[in-house]
């Protein structure tokens, strides 16, 4: 393979364009003449602010953030945001929805029965997770604090294709796993939160996009760091950032601008995705995907092959072929691909000929 990279289907952090490691690569001793790395300098000073403050406009423009939302860059992960939602909109003894559809959603349900009295709405538990419910099925009361929602399934392969319309209730979505694969309309949301690990650049930073009006909701009666006001009057940059992160998020943005934008990274997730789901479909039953079909996702394909022993072998040959990340997630097991907007084409090109080879030599 070109450059010597791997075929990398990790579920997160995964692949980053090749283009943008080398670009970080070139500037990384000496940024822009600076004599210093990105790293080594203040987040305070004007060279690191550019950056920042460009990374937030491209944000802005490429997903068509309307005027009246904050964008903002912080620390903790998705997980943190688990945390910081209820802690900031979930009164005592108010209710949210949380609609269930796999391991995160647990997460961020358990984290707010701390605050309040969440209730978990249109659950696929049942169904080993396999699908998303339909929009009838969710239940909320008019007077929730707001609606919780995963957009996308990492661990069992699912993906919201429309979403609920919860008229004045606030939706939240967490969208770590598919936030910019495609164009949304975000108007839909009051708070989009997600890990920028998987289609943004590196750990450690947490874009989290929210209707100015909602925030103004927010309780003020919590420590400094975990208000989101905090983090909105100071351009998020209330402490020391994550810069290294931020600076390369704004490099992953750049090249989803050279791609064409959101439309045309969609079209190529779309294509990618169907390589795989592809040979899945016409395996006969040797491979058999975990996902129902309308549920599918176009980031994480999760599949199993139709014997364990095989499975078994799948695993070690795809491993000894090059291929990174196919294991399925440790709680369900099985094999995953995920192939987030980073990864190419070809990348998914060779696990489809893989696949494929792999199924004439042992059916
Ligand atoms: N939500 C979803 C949908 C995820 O896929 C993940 C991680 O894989 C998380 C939340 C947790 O993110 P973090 O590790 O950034 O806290």
């Amino acid at each position: 393979q070109s450059n010597q990279r791997a075929y990398n289907f990790n579920a997160g952090p995964s692949a980053l364009p090749v283009e943008v490691l080398e670009k970080a690569q070139q500037e990384l001793v000496n940024f822009h003449g600076t004599g210093m790395s990105i790293m080594e300098m203040s987040h305070r000073s004007s060279t690191f602010e550019e950056v920042h403050n460009e990374a937030i406009s491209r944000l802005r423009k490429l997903f068509a953030i309307p005027d009246d939302y904050e964008v903002l860059f912080l620390q903790g992960g998705a997980s943190l945001q688990f945390t910081m939602i209820p802690m900031n909109f979930l009164q005592l003894e108010k209710k949210a929805s949380y609609v269930m559809t796999g391991v995160w959603s647990e997460k961020a349900y358990k984290e707010a029965t701390l605050f309040g009295e969440p209730v978990q709405t249109a659950s696929t538990k049942e169904d080993k997770y396999r699908n998303i419910p339909s929009l009838e099925e969710i239940d909320f009361g008019s007077d929730d604090a707001y609606v919780h929602l995963t957009s996308n399934n990492t661990i069992y392969g699912t993906q919201w294709s429309e979403f609920p319309d919860t008229g004045e209730v606030p939706l939240i979505a967490d969208m770590s796993s598919d936030i910019m694969s495609k164009p949304i309309d975000i108007s839909r949301f009051d708070l989009i939160y997600a890990g920028a690990q998987k289609n943004l650049g590196p750990s450690g930073v947490t874009v989290v996009i929210a209707r100015r009006d909602f925030l103004a909701k927010a309780n003020k009666e919590i420590p400094t760091i975990l208000k989101y006001s905090t983090h909105v009057e100071s351009n998020s940059l209330y402490n020391t950032p994550p810069t290294f992160g931020i600076y390369m998020l704004g490099e992953v943005l750049k090249w989803i601008e050279k791609q064409g934008g959101l439309a045309a990274i969609a079209k190529q997730n779309e294509e990618k995705a169907k390589l795989i789901y592809d040979v899945i479909d016409n395996s006969n039953g040797f491979y058999t995907g975990h996902a129902s079909k309308e549920s599918r996702s176009l980031m994480n394909i999760t599949f199993r092959v139709a014997d364990e022993e095989l499975e078994k072998q799948f695993l070690t040959e795809a491993k000894d072929a090059g291929f990174v990340g196919l294991n399925g997630h440790r709680s369900v097991g099985g094999c995953r691909a995920s192939t987030y907007n980073s990864v190419p084409l070809e990348t998914c090109k060779a696990l489809q000929d893989f696949m494929i080879a792999f199924q004439n030599k042992h059916k």
